[in-house]
């Protein structure tokens, strides 16, 4: 008889791994409790690209190309349509791959009762493993908990109101993001920050310099380096200013969802998540946890990384973890692999750096989007960090998990033919700068 395996969540984590359980032969059901696709699809990754998309032709020079028009205007509830056909698209395409495969959906809050028991709204479940992709919701600095009218990212991507000054408390992807697509909208966007620099603490510092000053550019007004002492009504106070907005939004991070565990699964006391070993077996026996819940990044793909990996696991493959990308989707786009380059030295000492600047690239002549850089990091031999900030650099970071993952010699991959005129050709010529002279510089 088919092994029995219950999920408890459906978003990346959650539905991937129901799939993958499901072409692994197993007897799968799968719980969830709001909107499958979870965060990335409702409130996330799909809600904020489409945006990022429509907005990015308010900040076109059309007139510079030799286009012309009377006024451009925009229709915003045109823009929200747009949003809400590619959440609902990419939401009943889930529900269709999940009943393609076979699998049992249960549109209910469901919570571990013991190993091998579940229990949902409606009844009892037996299994013999259960995977918890619970996810993780907004934190909402404790200073501003009990005002309903401070926005959070779910707020933010309805699109109910352009503030005509918004101020955003963190400037890390999410801030990032949300502040590309109202600035392009027309608010007057302050980014707040403890941190001297954009982008969070994990991001490249020359790479959030970069950033820094494409934030400038789109006239972004930044506060960084500095704690928020107190909040006024609309007004944000902070060592040496005060500013006062229309709204303010908080994007200081998520949390795990960890309501509905068992008593036996321990959390960890730092990460507030669920504490799993390398299998992602939490501390109850044959009850598993993935993606946002456990430690590690919240990013979409590595949840579903997870999900896949788990399976793999179950069914007796060995499966190593990837080498994580990450990706900001402002603009230009900057998508990163591996170490930056102070882990990097403080891991190894010695290393290679080579720096390609896109302002020399082909294509981005031909396209004039001429900020950002490929900046390649590796040992003697093998690279150990790739930081791409360049138009389509979402699409190109992903050979770098391949990679650093597998330690490729960069004897290996510096004879790879890139095409022509392509953005990609920045990597190629960072390459030959990791040994010798780049040709284009
Ligand atoms: C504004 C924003 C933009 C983002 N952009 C990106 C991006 O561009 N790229 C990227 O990789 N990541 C992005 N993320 C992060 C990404 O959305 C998350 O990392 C990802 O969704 C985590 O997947 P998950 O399956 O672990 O959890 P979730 O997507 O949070 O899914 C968990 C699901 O479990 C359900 N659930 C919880 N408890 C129960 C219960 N007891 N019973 C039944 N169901 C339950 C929830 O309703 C939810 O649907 C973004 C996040 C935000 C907020």
């Amino acid at each position: 008889m088919a092994e029995k395996i219950f999920i408890i969540g459906g978003g990346p984590g959650g539905y991937v791994t129901a799939i993958k359980a499901a072409q692994a032969g197993m007897d799968v059901t799968i719980a969830e409790k709001a909107a499958f696709g979870g965060t990335c699809l409702n409130r996330g990754c799909i809600p904020t690209k489409s945006l990022l998309h429509v907005t990015s032709f308010l900040t076109q020079n059309y007139s510079r190309m030799g286009i012309s028009f009377d006024k451009m205007t925009y229709d915003l509830d045109k823009f929200r349509k747009w949003k809400d056909s590619s959440v609902r698209k990419a939401v009943l395409g889930v529900e269709m791959l999940l009943k393609k495969n076979g699998i049992k959906i249960l549109r209910e809050k469901a919570h571990v009762v013991s190993s091998g028991k579940v229990e949902t709204e409606t009844g009892v479940h037996k299994a013999d493993r259960i995977v918890i992709a619970s996810g993780s919701n907004v934190i909402i600095p404790g200073f501003i908990k009990d005002r309903d009218d401070v926005w959070t990212s779910d707020n933010a991507l309805e699109l109910s109101e352009i503030p005509t000054r918004l101020l955003i408390i963190g400037a890390g992807v999410i801030g990032v993001e949300i502040a590309t697509i109202y600035s392009r909208l027309g608010s007057e966007v302050h980014l707040f920050d403890m941190l001297e620099k954009p982008g969070g603490a994990d991001i490249d510092t020359e790479i959030a310099n970069e950033l820094e000053k494409s934030l400038k550019a789109m006239r972004i007004k930044l506060h960084l380096g500095k704690a928020i002492k107190a909040i006024k009504g609309n007004t944000i106070i902070v060592e040496g200013e005060e500013i006062s907005g229309d709204r303010i939004m908080a994007a200081i991070g998520r949390c795990a969802d960890i309501k509905g565990r068992h008593s036996e699964i321990e959390i960890d006391t730092n990460t507030k998540k669920i504490r799993t070993n390398k299998e992602y077996e939490t501390t109850l026996s044959r009850v598993y946890a993935i993606g946002d819940v456990i430690d590690g990044p919240m990013l979409a793909h590595k949840a579903s990384h997870d999900g896949v990996r788990l399976i793999d696991l179950l069914n007796g493959r060995a499966a190593s973890s990837g080498e994580m990308t990450s990706v900001f989707y402002t603009s230009p786009e900057i998508a990163s692999s591996g170490m930056t380059e102070s882990q990097a030295r403080d891991s190894f000492g010695d290393i290679k750096i080579s720096v390609f600047p896109v302002s020399a690239n082909p294509r981005a002549n031909c396209t004039k989007e001429l900020r950002g850089m490929v900046k390649l990091i590796c040992t003697e031999k093998k690279l150990i960090g790739a930081h791409i900030m360049s138009e389509h650099a979402s699409e190109m970071i992903w050979a770098f998990s391949y990679f650093i993952k597998n330690g490729t010699d960069i004897d290996d991959i510096k004879e790879t033919v890139f095409p022509h005129p392509t953005f990609s050709e920045s990597i190629g010529e960072a390459m030959l700068g990791l040994e010798g002279p780049m040709l284009h510089l």
